[in-house]
């Protein structure tokens, strides 16, 4: 999943309406990720973060 810096994170909620999975939720400022859910790692969650809070430190990287 992706990663987020809770200290970063202002609770806007930007990355939960993005993410086609639900998987995001927003608690009391803060969000978390569901573990049992499929991120497909769109990485839309780290784009639309205003504050930079969200990181998906890995890349799919296709061969070829
Ligand atoms: S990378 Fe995409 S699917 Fe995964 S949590 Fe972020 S917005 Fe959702
Ligand atoms: S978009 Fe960024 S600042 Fe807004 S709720 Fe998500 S992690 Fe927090």
């Amino acid at each position: 999943m992706p990663v987020v810096d809770l200290k970063k994170c202002d609770g806007c909620g930007l990355c939960v309406s993005v993410c086609n999975n639900s998987a995001i939720v927003l608690g009391n400022h803060s969000i978390s990720f569901l573990k049992n859910k499929e991120c497909d790692w769109c990485t839309l969650c780290e784009a639309v973060c205003p504050t930079g809070a969200i990181r998906c430190p890995y890349e799919i990287v296709t061969a070829g």
